[in-house]
């Protein structure tokens, strides 16, 4: 299950610089999307936008379909195909990449009471008055036969 996403048909803030080299063309810069989800602690909504950095070359080279030369990485390369470059893989992969694991609405967020599924930060020092079964036992004990009441 994906929290945090962006979502379809959003709009991309391209800030990108294309620079011929000698193997290609460097494409480098950022890009701003808008990212949706939920808070990974408190399942509060959360949307900003995330600015991720964006470096990739494609090359003029054809990749060799020979066979022999495909390797593992191959689809780690881009390529200028009829003088097109296509960006789009490139930046699903730059914000997919870039997009946390585990995101939060803010760092300290204090998500929910175990207990009773409160947002904890809404009510500060909340805390229910459930004693440990451990001592719930001793307690009984104690009850019975009382120690120092002799
Ligand atoms: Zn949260
Ligand atoms: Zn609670």
């Amino acid at each position: 299950m994906a929290m945090i996403g962006v979502q379809e048909g959003s709009d991309m803030d391209l800030d990108l610089t294309l620079e011929a080299v000698y193997e290609g063309i460097l494409v480098s810069g950022s890009v701003l999307v808008p990212v949706t989800g939920e808070c990974s602690r408190c399942l509060d909504p959360l949307a900003y936008d995330l600015e991720v950095d964006v470096q990739e070359l494609f090359s003029y080279e054809e990749p060799s379909h020979d066979g022999a030369a495909a390797g593992e990485d191959e689809e780690e390369q881009h390529w200028i195909e009829h003088d097109m470059i296509d960006l789009e893989p490139v930046l699903r992969d730059a914000v997919v990449t870039a997009l946390p694991f585990q995101p939060v609405c803010r760092e300290d967020c204090q998500g929910l009471c175990s207990e009773c599924g409160i947002h904890l930060a809404d009510e500060p020092g909340h805390h229910h008055e459930v004693l440990d079964p451990r001592w719930a036992g001793l307690q009984g004990l104690t009850g019975k036969d009382s120690l120092t009441e002799s």
